[in-house]
Formats: C-alpha cells, sequence, structure tokens
C-alpha cells in the first residue's frame, strides 16, 4: 500500500465513521454478536420445514423465542374458514407513548423436494395418496422468521431509542392464502393494539445479499382462480359434423383469451391471463361432451380486475356461441371465491420506509424494486378497519458471486419456489435486521 492509498482509506473510514451515527454502530456490534445464532436458528428452520396450515412446530419455535426476549406473546391464534384452529403468532411490546408498528412474517413451507445439496437441506418428506412429495422452504419464510427474530430482539435492546408499540405478527399458510384472513377474522385488529403501520419484506431471487429494494404503489398482482366448462355434445370422432366439439371450442377459447392482455388492456399496466390446465375427452375416436379450462388471472388494481373477468366472460359465451352452441349449453365459468387482492404499497408510508432503509444500509444498497406479477396474502392486512397503511421490501438473498456471474454470462438463477432455490443466509439475514430494525425505529423515532 502506497503512502496516497493508505491515506484515501484513512479518509473513507473517518467519513463512514461521519455517516454511521453511535445508535447505529451500537446495533451493528450487537447484530454481529448475534449473528452466529442467527444462522443457526435459520439452518434448523430450513431442515425442518411445515406445510400450509401444518405449522405447530414452526410456530412454537418461533414463540417461544419471543417470549424468551419478554414479549407478550399470544400463540395459536387466528381461525380457517374451515373452522381449523391456525397457528398464528402475536407479541406484543409497549413502550411508551407513540404509533403502533406491525411486522408480519410467515412461516410456511412447500410441498417441494430439495434439490440444493446444501448440508442443512430438509429431508421431510410429506405422504400423498400418490405418492411421497419433500416439503421445502422454497420461498425464504425461514429467512423471514429469522430476520423476524433478530429484528425483535434488536429492537428490545434498543428500547431507549424508540417509543410506541410494536406488534409482531407470525402468520401461518401464505402459500395456501388462508393465514391472513384466519388472524384478522378471529380479530387481530380488535383484540390486540390497532395498527398504523404495517411492515413486512419478501427475500428476492433477483437481488445479491446487501440489497434492499423499495416499490411505492402495486408490488405484487391479485390473483383470480377461474374454472370454465365447455359443453357442447359428444359423438363418434369419425361423424363430427353429427356433434358439437367441445375440443375445438376450447383450443379456439384458449387462443380468444390471448387477446385480452394484448389488444384490450392498457399496454402500461401488466395484467396476465394464463390458461394453466386443459382436461377433454377418454380416447382417440370420441368427441367428448365437455372440456375443463383452469385459468389464473393476475390484476393490479380492483377496477382493471372487474374489466378483465367481465372480458373472460364475453370471450368464453362469444365463442361459444360462433361455434353454434345451443342456449341451455352456453359454458359454466365460474370464478374462486379465495381470489387475492393486489399487495398495494402505501405511498407516504413507503417513503418513511426509504428513508429508513437508506439511514441503516447506505444509500448505494437500497434500489429502486421492481413489482411482480406473483400473489400475496399480505395484502389482506391493508383492508380490514382501521385500513393501515401497508408496505412490505425486497430482500436480497443470492450469493453477490453467483449474481454478477448469472448478470454478466446470462445463467439462469433458481427463482423462488425453485427446489434449488438457496439463499446465502449470513449476509442475508445481516442486511434483513439491520433494514428491519432501521424501518421500524424511523417510524417509532422519539
Ligand atoms: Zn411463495
Ligand atoms: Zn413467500
Amino acid at each position: 500500500m502506497n503512502r496516497s492509498t493508505a491515506s484515501l482509506l484513512a479518509l473513507a473510514l473517518l467519513l463512514a465513521m461521519a455517516i454511521s451515527t453511535p445508535a447505529q454502530i451500537d446495533l451493528d456490534q450487537k447484530i454481529e454478536s448475534n449473528i452466529h445464532d442467527w444462522v443457526g436458528t435459520y439452518k434448523f428452520l430450513h431442515e425442518h420445514p411445515e406445510l400450509s396450515t401444518q405449522e405447530k412446530e414452526t410456530s412454537a419455535v418461533v414463540a417461544s423465542q419471543l417470549k424468551k426476549m419478554g414479549y407478550d406473546v399470544t400463540d395459536h391464534f387466528g381461525q380457517y374458514n374451515s373452522g381449523l384452529a391456525a397457528y398464528g403468532i402475536v407479541a406484543v411490546l409497549k413502550n411508551g407513548t407513540g404509533p403502533t408498528v406491525y411486522i408480519r412474517t410467515d412461516m410456511d413451507a412447500l410441498p417441494i423436494t430439495e434439490k440444493t445439496g446444501l448440508p442443512y437441506a430438509s429431508k421431510v418428506r410429506e405422504k400423498r395418496p400418490n405418492g411421497e412429495v419433500g416439503v421445502m422452504h422454497a420461498c425464504g419464510h425461514d429467512l423471514h422468521m429469522t430476520v423476524f427474530l433478530g429484528t425483535a430482539k434488536m429492537m428490545i435492546e434498543s428500547k431507549d431509542q424508540w417509543q410506541g408499540t410494536l406488534v409482531l405478527i407470525g402468520q401461518p399458510a401464505e402459500e395456501t392464502i388462508g393465514g391472513a384472513s384466519a388472524m384478522l377474522k378471529a380479530g387481530l385488529y380488535k383484540r390486540f393494539p390497532k395498527p398504523d403501520y404495517v411492515l413486512a419484506l419478501h427475500d428476492s431471487s433477483a437481488l445479491p445479499t446487501g440489497i434492499v429494494a423499495w416499490h411505492s404503489g402495486p408490488m405484487l398482482a391479485g390473483a383470480d382462480s377461474v374454472d370454465i366448462t365447455i359443453r357442447g355434445y359428444g359423438g363418434h370422432g369419425a361423424a363430427p359434423n353429427l356433434t358439437k366439439d367441445p375440443i375445438l371450442i376450447a383450443s379456439e377459447l384458449v387462443v380468444a383469451l390471448q387477446t385480452i392482455v394484448s389488444r384490450e388492456m392498457n399496454p402500461l399496466v401488466p395484467t396476465v391471463v394464463t390458461v394453466g390446465s386443459f382436461h377433454a375427452g377418454t380416447k382417440h375416436n370420441i368427441i367428448p361432451d365437455d372440456a375443463h379450462l383452469q385459468l389464473t388471472v393476475r390484476t393490479m388494481t380492483p377496477s382493471q380486475r372487474e374489466t378483465v373477468l367481465a372480458a373472460i366472460k364475453r370471450i368464453t359465451n362469444g365463442v361459444a356461441e360462433t361455434a353454434g352452441v345451443p342456449s341451455d349449453r352456453m359454458p359454466i365459468i365460474e370464478i374462486a371465491t379465495d381470489n387475492v387482492p393486489a399487495t398495494i404499497n402505501d405511498p407516504a408510508l413507503t417513503a418513511r420506509v426509504a428513508v429508513g432503509l437508506e439511514k441503516s444500509l447506505g444509500k448505494e444498497n437500497v434500489w429502486p424494486g421492481d413489482p411482480i406479477m406473483a400473489s400475496e396474502d399480505f395484502s389482506l392486512f391493508a383492508l380490514e378497519d382501521p385500513k393501515p397503511p401497508i408496505s412490505m421490501f425486497w430482500l436480497g438473498a443470492v450469493d453477490p458471486t453467483k449474481w454478477k456471474e448469472a448478470k454478466d454470462k446470462g445463467i439462469h438463477l433458481p427463482s423462488l419456489h425453485s427446489s434449488e432455490f438457496a439463499p446465502l443466509p449470513e449476509p442475508a439475514i445481516r442486511t434483513g435486521v439491520k433494514a428491519m430494525t432501521g424501518v421500524a425505529t424511523e417510524l417509532l423515532k422519539k
């Protein structure tokens, strides 16, 4: 090292110290002394995943750690529409007068057989009628829980830096949608302090560790499932003129549905209409009576959703009519009731989240985030009275070396819900705890 490099380094160090407040330096030290334990918690949770609605042991781990820290914990909170009890957790910490901030983690895993080859890979198997399937934290909810517990600890240890009420919620059954509504219906906002803000983070398979990203407005799409039964009338495959072939009508419909996105919707507002399932017929020479299609529809606003669903009905009936389907055999169109609305990050709250992130991580580590067309029931926390503002941000989870290599060489990286998705735990947890603690402290500052 020559003299000018040394003095440059000294200057950089001085600058870093000048930017970091004593509270931030203190938080960094606390995080370093806990990081080893947190990586242990992460690996344990990763190795012991539980499917949606079955998070018994997972929620017990989370609840017991929160109790040990000194939170007032209610567990087994929530009830599903089926009447089944949910493994929801609500942990409250009152620290003087001030706003009430909710922080939410999800807890469930997915029916995927893990192929990461990691020493702490899940070996959990679930018996199904048609064989066995693996269970895996392939969406990173294990990372979310670890960051959540780390934040819980840091907020307790920095109680003198903030005032107000902190409510930490462990939500079950996110992947199957149902956990958030199970907790809200059980009176989450009535039995516990009313929220002023609700926060969450989700790990990202598109961002490197060390980076977080926020996005104001719609961040995740609303999702609807639509079932369509095309009814014709069947007969011999050699005499199609005596039938009304539902396979041909349904095929035309699959193509016609593509015009909703390409020709009816505003190209500046993302919309998805996917036909994910097409079932009809039993044999080569039989024209069946009906054909079944299953669609997923992704939209960003309620009015856009109405437009797309109305277009699906209009086009479906129109295609059947054009084919000469008699009026008593018109298609049956069913829109599932377990739809989930878009996750819309409140702009005013998100602006404050961005400030908290930049203060805790430095501007260069806080990127503009992209919305995606996946869905979440986090959206529901904004719709229950008192309809609090919500905001979710992305937490980078990819090994930065692999991320850069993938970017430079165009290599595919495993995405969320992939059997090969493997976050780099230590830096992701460190950044996540720093970020969420920073944001909560910003909202609860004295
Ligand atoms: Zn997921
Ligand atoms: Zn997820």
